[in-house]
């Protein structure tokens, strides 16, 4: 599995992403266990822990977790 960048994320964060980028960065995120510790520790990232995007993704992973899975 190809994990999103810190570019990418950093992208994701000023919003300097596509649309259809953004979406896929949310959804590797929401269904990587890593990714959202491997940002945290990577970055440091104190701003992103204040920002909408961790709070939703937690919000995503939560989310998928509950549903059941699919076939
Ligand atoms: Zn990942």
């Amino acid at each position: 599995m190809a994990h999103l960048s810190i570019v990418v994320m950093e992208s994701y964060a000023l919003k300097e992403l596509s649309e259809a980028e953004m979406r896929r960065a949310e959804k590797h995120v929401a269904s990587c266990p890593k990714c959202p510790d491997r940002l945290e520790g990577e970055l440091g990232w104190v701003a992103a822990r204040r920002s909408p995007f961790m709070a939703k993704v937690r919000k995503i992973v939560k989310a998928e977790e509950k549903r059941p899975a699919q076939g």
